[in-house]
């Protein structure tokens, strides 16, 4: 594990350092505060630190307090977990109660008397590693939770509060950038008919297959969500209307391409879509860029399934 330490005296740094080094730790060295805030940064930096409190320039104390700085969150609520918390141990001679307060309130997590004493060095690394592993078990945990959130459990798709949220931002972000955003409504034709002929298994191996083969054919940048039952939405930013339509016509010949290998059997799936534009700055809303795209997917239909209409 790294662990970076930072101290202005070499003496006490080459002793710190041997320490560390023959408990297995993969040793980073910083002679002040300004080094030390650098070898802080990028995802590989460590996640434990044991800083010298008294170092010219930056102290130790400073470290700590735009380590925490960064870890606020934009609300301003306080310190946030991060992926990258850093493990604080300040290191001084400083055993003053109240220079202790200062330090901790500065945002370092533990503080070591300087000279160190060995053992109990160690039995605080262990502690720092402790919390760590926590936060990193909180993050993970957190981070499962949002995916949850935000996700279809049938396809994995983007769910439709999800796909809808992402299209208001594409939407402000194609204002900022002055491009176009294209969105396509999909619907799987006779979907009923799977069901009725196939089974509801059946039906639900096809909705899946479906997204697989729609991920496959869009461009990175495009987002697919499962909006209703079996109807998607897919955003295509940066596209005009013959751009979008060429998107939904790729996902229309990938679905259709070749029949869905099911557990029940061979499944011939075929898909309608209506595509819809919206020019940048056009004031045109989320609801009425919807309506239009639907409105295509109507004509679709109408006009014999398995095709890729433009609206408006
Ligand atoms: P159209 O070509 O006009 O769209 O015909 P359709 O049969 O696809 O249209 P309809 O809206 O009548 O049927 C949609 C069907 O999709 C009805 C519903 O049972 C089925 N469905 C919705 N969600 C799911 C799901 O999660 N799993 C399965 N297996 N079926 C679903
Ligand atoms: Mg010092
Ligand atoms: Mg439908
Ligand atoms: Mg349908």
């Amino acid at each position: 594990m790294k662990i970076l330490i930072a101290d202005d005296e070499a003496i006490s740094r080459k002793i710190l350092e041997s320490r560390l080094g023959k408990w297995g730790y993969d040793v980073v060295v910083a002679t002040d505060g300004t080094e030390a805030w650098n070898a802080l940064q990028g995802p590989d930096a460590p996640s434990l630190a044991i800083l010298d409190w008294e170092m010219p320039g930056m102290d130790g104390v400073e470290v700590c307090r735009r380590l925490r700085q960064v870890d606020l969150n934009p609300q301003g609520r306080g310190p946030e977990l991060q992926a990258h918390y850093v493990y604080v141990i300040l290191l001084t001679s400083k055993t003053r109660g109240e220079d202790m307060v200062a330090g901790m309130e500065a945002g370092a997590d533990d503080y070591v008397a300087k000279p160190f004493d060995a053992n109990e060095l160690k039995v605080r690394l262990r502690a720092g590693r402790r919390i760590l592993d926590l936060v990193a078990e909180l993050v993970r945990a957190r981070e499962l939770l949002a995916d949850k959130a935000t996700r279809d459990s049938l396809t994995s798709l983007w769910n439709r509060g999800a796909i809808l949220e992402a299209l208001e931002r594409e939407m402000a972000r194609s204002d900022r950038e002055n491009a176009p955003l294209g969105i396509l409504m999909a619907d799987i034709d006779l979907f009923k008919r799977v069901n009725d002929t196939f089974g509801h298994l059946a039906g639900d191996a096809v909705l899946r297959e479906t997204a697989r083969r729609m991920l496959a054919a869009r461009r990175p940048y495009d987002a697919v969500g499962r909006y209703g039952g079996e109807e998607f939405l897919i955003l295509a930013p940066g596209c005009g209307m013959e751009a979008a339509r060429g998107v939904g016509e790729r996902m229309r010949a990938a679905i259709a391409a070749e029949p869905m290998n099911t557990a029940d059997g061979l499944i011939p799936v075929t898909m309608s879509l209506g595509a819809a534009c919206r020019p940048p700055r056009s004031g045109v809303t989320a609801e009425a860029l919807l309506r239009t795209a639907d409105e295509a997917l109507y004509r679709a239909k109408a006009n014999g399934r398995n095709r890729v209409e433009a609206g408006g």
